[in-house]
């Protein structure tokens, strides 16, 4: 087995897509199975370890889905029935009584021997109390059944399901006040460059600021991960020894910038002494160049540096590799398409994620595209996916990616 995969023909560009599934075949090999017992309070965004099967039918008995008057059809004749009991939600009704019908409130039980509730916007309402209707009455209308959500023994959530609000709801509605989730991935984050420099301190010649830090750190703690912020790594072949060997024990070591072939790749040095490194070159752009590999047993991912080519590489191959980690089948963001407001004149042999959003129904783009602008992304709603080898004329079609689908 080769455990870092085939870097592809020499020279040719690794697609997207086999990049992905190779990195997705290396998470299905280290799994995370460690589990936690959390409140539901404390499970947004993390990965159901156990399938969720109902105990419960739900809603549990047949209720009303409206404020009006429960019936039996067979007792509806034209006459004014007499109402016999007032029903709440949270009360328990008695049987209805022949010839009569019930007033009943929204979520309340449907007494046994109704049949149909009808809203009160089409009683009519006698000075005797009796009540008649003025429309066609019909068979279970605004009764919720019993069941009708789920029913005992039913498989709800599967292990696996990344826990949002809405899953959380689920559980809640089904009696649970903790959840089985998968532990956090740790993920320790490395900003390699000498030229870096925290934000807070004055910049010296040939120094930027260290972004690609924050975003990862800010969109590894959104995704559910504990982040080892290991800070700044120096182009220096001892220090990225001694760093990478003291981070202890995490899930996945991420590092950005360095990885491109040239002379001051001393992460990629690195991992061949001491564990093993593929070098792709990727047919994405921005973002060509990944390392992946292990240091002494510890899974790499090595992004390029420039800011947007971090953004893209991190959303569209480390995100997914690290929701699979935790057992996530489903790790492609969602993609819709839309028609291009802008032309692209000349094919890529890249597949361009270029920054964008939607204006009027059509797609359009930051004017400069270039890997080191984060500021597209800032202006963006999400990436426009532009196939290798294609054209774009108005109007034709492309897949976006909303930014805040890869962020949550
Ligand atoms: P590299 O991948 O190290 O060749 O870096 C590519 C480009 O990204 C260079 O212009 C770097 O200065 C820049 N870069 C690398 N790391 C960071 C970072 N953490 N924050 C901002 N820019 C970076
Ligand atoms: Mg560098």
């Amino acid at each position: 087995m080769n455990p870092v995969g085939k870097p592809g023909k020499t020279g040719a560009l690794l697609p997207v897509e086999d990049a992905l599934a190779q990195l997705l075949a290396m998470a299905d090999a280290a799994p995370i199975r460690e589990q936690d017992a959390l409140l539901l309070a404390e499970c947004d965004g993390r990965v159901l370890a156990q399938d969720l099967i109902s105990t419960l039918d739900l809603p549990p008995w047949p209720n009303s889905a409206m404020d009006g008057y429960a019936v039996r059809l067979a007792d509806w004749t034209g006459e004014p029935l007499v109402v016999s009991q007032r029903i709440f939600a949270g009360q328990a009704p008695q049987p209805l009584a022949a010839g009569t019908c019930a007033r009943i409130f929204t979520g309340a039980p449907v007494p046994e021997g109704a049949d149909c509730v009808e809203m009160q916007e089409n009683a009519v309402v006698h000075a005797d109390e009796r009540v008649s209707f003025t429309e066609p009455l019909h068979l279970d209308q605004n009764i919720r059944p019993q069941g009708q959500e789920t029913t005992v023994g039913e498989l709800v959530l599967s292990a696996g399901t990344r826990l949002g609000p809405i899953e959380l709801g689920l559980a809640a509605s089904l009696g649970h006040d903790r959840l089985a989730v998968i532990r956090r991935p740790r993920v320790a984050v490395l900003s390699t460059g000498d030229e870096l420099i925290e934000p807070g301190l004055p910049l010296g010649p040939g120094q930027i600021y260290n972004s690609n830090r924050r975003v990862l750190c800010s969109w590894l703690t959104r995704m559910g991960c504990e982040v080892i912020d290991a800070g700044i790594l120096p182009d220096d072949l001892e220090q990225t020894r001694a760093r990478l060997g003291g981070l202890g024990r995490v899930d996945l070591i991420l590092s950005t910038g360095g990885v491109s072939v040239g002379e001051a790749d001393f992460l990629g040095i690195a991992l061949r002494e001491e564990g093993e490194l593929a070098l792709w070159k990727l047919a994405i752009k921005p973002g060509k160049p990944l390392t992946f590999g292990h240091f002494r047993g510890v899974p790499v991912i090595g992004l390029p540096g420039n800011p947007a080519s971090t953004l893209v590489t991190f959303a569209l191959l480390a995100r997914p590799y690290l929701l699979r980690r935790q057992g996530v089948q489903d790790v492609e963001p969602l993609r819709f398409e839309v028609p291009v407001g802008f032309e692209w004149p000349k094919p890529g042999n890249r597949r361009e994620y270029l920054r964008g959003r939607v204006e009027q129904g059509k797609a359009i783009i930051y004017r400069n595209q270039s890997s080191g602008v984060l500021r597209s992304a800032a202006w963006a709603e999400g990436f426009v996916e532009v196939l290798e080898g294609t054209t774009l004329a108005i109007g034709d079609r492309v897949n976006f990616i909303p930014l805040s689908e890869v962020f949550s």
